[in-house]
């Protein structure tokens, strides 16, 4: 071998030695573990599994387990420390875990109803609300009434009234029956999943004066893999189980995310708190398609495809009661640190640990990539290697409930994370069908792709994961002719990494704090077995069997993180690509063009599409200043790393030793204390003209040339996608700060681009807004061209 060796051939091996380690036995193992009880968030068992993941990650890393365990509460000193060491001075990793207190809610079994009045207002039918469970799944048999059906967040209470047939209960839908007449005041909408986030749907419904709302899962969304299509239901065969409920929060997400009385800001044991305005006020009960087939049989006239009962009245009453209790409730995100050459900046990754029951796919199927990621990097760190900027990765709590885990923190680090965190990765449901799909920051498309590229195909050796893109599920069959639409719209021929909208923990990150985030994982496809998602049948035998049978997606997902995340803290130049976003926000003004049908609402979109055009080329011009940074940057480090004249070695590791406190005794040290240098160069306290002055070149002196300019291109890509934060928030949902993307105002998991422009002329159909707006995006762009040009 070579000595030294080149930081290309170093890098090479870390991966080849990453890429070794994640495997299908250890992967499945872990899988047996988590997924096999309920994990309900603020429950004892997923404050058990916050401490074995604590206890695994101190193993991985080892790191010896104090005496004490360092379960803090947030906001206390030792929490605070906790986190803002990993920046600073922290040497070895460390792991502990952080105390929030949201309120949150939680169901009583025994009170809920869902029934159908007679003429004297008896109860003539009255709906089981039970899921039966697979009777030849241990586990799930055992706890298929743990956790009783009902919705995050929603408001306890009785409502009677009609039925009222919605269709999925989005925006269009509801205002489409209000068009038409239909009054839905006082009415109790039934509405299918699918579509926009569940928590708008009861949003729509009670901004419409409606009394309550049940939402069913229709098998008309599960593709073609239907009873009707042939197939048996499960266990029998792949098909839904007609009794499966879908739980799930139905906060209103697009309004702010995390605990809701305590908006922007940490929910501390003591906090203030304020009235929610994220949650609904109406009662809302999710039900399962052999439960709503009776209603639609007895009140709505049938079961019909199509939209024949879109808006269809029933004609008795029907009495729901939600029986829930909220309270302010402790849970736990499990956090670990190893720390880099370079502390001050860091790469976050993550993934929820808590589940509606037992979640085998969500979130445990992420969980358990996380856990190989985990072995994958402790490998690495046991056989000497350490990372060249600080990783923090994160077993986030109360995710299902409205990212509550990940918001929190987010809201407690906020300044730190804008300060420090080059990048977030996210992964939540890993394995759940055949198509591997992938959104992110535009910034990240070109990274995710290579890595994507360089990982194998789970099944498939001819093929590598990013192929994985077009995969489909093994069975086939005639498919309804509304969801063949629907996929149509998401496929194309060019594999295309979208931006996020929301729905998982990347939401704060990127959407209040700037972050560039991308998030992973194998989806369903319409020819996959329906993914029983937020139910019972969501378990370890499910997973086995239909999701990943021989648990090879799990580890692809767990490769592709590592890889991911590898090259982001060990690349010399961060590897973030601002011209593919300069070049993305164009595509982003056609959408807004084309999503209105009056012109006349349009602004004025020459100066943004300018102060585009500016952003392209400052970035162009960043792009040539970070090729010749890194070129300078190996040029001088490799001198520096081959330097033969023992003066010039004594004098290096005398200005490490005095500037930087590590006591470098050979020349391979010498690379990973130079490349420590890029953080600690700065104007005032390394002094480049102290060194450069005598002859104002040399080895050292175009070192730390090299390194200031480095430090420099990162700063700048660093801060790029904070660039699009604006103070004042979006309209109406001002805890949403990035003019680029949000959370679709009427979708929740989808993104809308432009979000305050784009929501201006579609739904406010306002001018002078849109005017506003488009001046506000001009001026920041611009603010943005100014900040990278060098
Ligand atoms: N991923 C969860 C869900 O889809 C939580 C989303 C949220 O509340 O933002 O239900
Ligand atoms: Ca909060
Ligand atoms: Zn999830
Ligand atoms: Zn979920």
């Amino acid at each position: 071998k070579k000595y030294p060796e080149s930081y290309d051939s170093y890098i090479k091996r870390i991966e080849e030695g990453y890429l070794a380690v994640p495997s299908a036995e250890s992967a499945l193992a872990a899988s047996r573990d988590y997924a096999t009880h309920p994990h309900l968030a603020g429950a004892v068992e997923d404050f058990q599994d916050a401490k074995d993941i604590l206890a695994f990650f101190q193993s991985e890393f080892g790191i010896p387990a104090p005496a004490t365990e360092p379960i803090y509460p947030a906001g206390s000193p030792e929490s605070r420390e906790a986190t803002l060491s990993t920046s600073s001075k922290l040497s070895k990793p460390a792991a502990w875990v952080d105390i929030y207190y949201p309120v949150m809610n939680t169901g009583n079994a025994d009170g809920m109803v869902v029934e159908l009045l007679g003429e004297s207002d008896q109860p003539i039918w009255k709906a089981d609300l039970l899921e039966d469970g697979d009777p030849r799944d241990e586990t799930a048999a055992k706890y298929k009434h743990f956790i009783p059906p009902f919705h995050g967040f929603s408001a306890a209470g009785e409502a009677i009234g009609q039925l009222v047939y919605a269709n999925y209960g989005n925006h269009d839908d509801y205002d489409k029956l209000v068009g038409a007449g239909v009054n839905l005041t006082g009415k109790i909408i039934l509405a299918r999943y699918g579509a926009n986030f569940r928590g708008l749907k009861v949003q729509g419904a009670a901004e419409r004066g409606a009394a309550g709302v049940l939402i069913y899962s229709d098998p008309r969304d599960d593709g073609s893999v239907t009873v009707e299509n042939g197939y048996e239901p499960y266990p029998a065969g792949p098909a839904r189980n007609p009794t499966s409920i879908q739980r799930g929060s139905v906060m209103y997400l697009s309004v702010y995310a995390g605990d809701p009385t305590t908006p922007g800001y940490p929910a501390y044991e003591n906090a203030t708190r304020v009235e929610a305005t994220n949650i609904p006020s109406i009662p809302s009960l999710p039900l399962s398609w052999a439960n709503a087939k009776l209603l639609f049989e007895e009140e709505l006239g049938g079961v019909t495809e199509g939209t024949k009962l879109n808006g269809r009245v029933g004609s008795r009453k029907v009495r729901m009661v939600n029986d829930v209790d909220a309270k302010i409730t402790p849970i736990w995100n499990t956090m670990a640190a190893i720390p880099g050459h370079i502390k001050d900046e860091v790469v976050l990754l993550g993934c929820h640990r808590d589940a509606w029951v037992m979640g085998a796919a969500d979130p445990t199927s992420g969980t358990v990539s996380l856990h190989e990621v985990t072995r994958g990097l402790g490998a690495l760190y046991k056989r000497g290697w350490k990372p060249l900027r600080t990783i923090v990765i994160a077993s986030w709590d109360a995710e299902e409930y409205g990212l509550i885990g990940s918001t929190e923190w987010g809201e407690d680090f906020a300044d730190w994370i804008q300060e420090h965190v080059v990048s977030y990765v996210n992964v939540d449901v890993s394995a759940s069908g055949s198509r591997w799909d992938t959104s992110a920051s535009p910034s990240l498309a070109h990274l995710i792709q290579r890595s994507a590229q360089d990982v194998p195909h789970p099944t498939d050796a001819q093929k590598t994961l990013w192929d994985a893109h077009f995969d489909v599920g093994p069975y086939e069959g005639p498919m309804d002719a509304e969801f063949a639409r629907m996929w149509d719209t998401k496929t194309s021929s060019e594999p295309r990494i979208g931006p996020l909208g929301s729905g998982s923990d990347y939401t704060v990150f990127l959407q209040r704090l700037g972050v560039a985030s991308s998030d992973q994982g194998f989806g369903s496809t319409p020819t996959d077995a329906p993914y029983h998602y937020h139910s019972i049948y969501d378990s370890q035998m499910w997973q086995e069997v239909y999701a990943d049978p021989g648990f090879h997606k799990h580890v692809a997902v767990a490769q592709n993180l590592g890889l991911l995340t590898l090259r982001l803290t060990d690349s010399i130049i961060l590897p973030l690509n601002t011209t593919q976003y300069a070049l993305e926000l164009d595509s982003y003004v056609d959408t807004v063009i084309e999503s209105t049908y009056r012109e006349e609402i349009l602004p004025d979109l020459f100066p943004l599409r300018r102060a585009i055009a500016k952003l392209q080329d400052a970035s162009l011009k960043l792009d040539e200043e970070k090729t010749a940074a890194e070129k300078a940057f190996r040029k001088a480090l490799k001198r520096v790393s081959r330097a033969h004249n023992p003066r010039i070695v004594r004098r290096i590791i005398q200005w490490i030793k005095e500037h930087l406190g590590i006591g470098a005794q050979e020349v391979q040290d010498l690379r990973f204390g130079a490349l420590k240098w890029m953080s600690s160069v700065t104007e005032s306290s390394f002094s480049e003209t102290q060194i450069c002055k005598s002859r104002g070149k040399g080895t050292l002196c175009d070192f730390i040339r090299a390194a200031k300019r480095v430090r420099a291109a990162n700063q700048k890509l660093m801060a790029f996608e904070r660039g699009f934060l604006s103070e004042d928030g979006i309209k109406d949902r001002e805890w949403y700060r990035h003019l680029g993307v949000a959370p679709g105002k009427h979708l929740g998991y989808a993104p809308t681009t432009l979000p305050g422009l784009t929501e201006a002329i579609v739904y406010d159909e306002d001018h002078e807004l849109a005017e506003y707006e488009a001046a506000r995006l001009t001026t920041l762009i611009e603010n943005l061209a100014d900040f990278l040009d060098v």
